[in-house]
Formats: structure tokens, sequence, C-alpha cells
């Protein structure tokens, strides 16, 4: 189940974030824009290199090497 969804009708679209609107839209497009956004936002993080130690955007827990520490290992 995603963390971020779109509720609404009409002119009033809201996008929810574990239930809670976090923010209200005219269109359904532009709220599900923004949930999307939120949904990348949410799974990125910066973390340190397992390798070498340097700071990197991770997309998930599943990445935990920066880009140049993955390019060796290959
Ligand atoms: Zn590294």
């Amino acid at each position: 189940m995603s963390r971020f969804a779109v509720r609404g009708s009409g002119a009033y679209w809201s996008v929810l974030d574990g239930g809670k609107a976090v923010a209200t839209f005219s269109t359904w497009w532009k709220a599900d824009d923004h949930a999307d956004r939120l949904e990348r936002q949410a799974r990125t993080r910066v973390r340190g290199c397992l390798t070498c130690g340097s700071q990197f955007i991770s997309e998930g827990p599943h990445n935990r090497m920066c880009a140049a520490c993955r390019q060796q290992s290959h």
C-alpha cells in the first residue's frame, strides 16, 4: 500500500499522507503529480556509502553504496 493517496471530487482534490490531507488542488492531475513527488521524496535519503563513506542520494534501503563504488563492484 502506498503512503500517499489522492481523494476528492469536482474542484477539490486532496493529497493524503497516511490519511491526513497535506495539500489541496483544483484538478485531479495536479494532486496526483504532487503525490508522486512526495512519494519520490519519501523514498530518497542522503546516506553514507558503506564502502567509502561519502554522502550520496539513496533511492531506497537496497541502495547503500555510492555510484562510484557500485561501478567498481561490477
Ligand atoms: Zn562509495
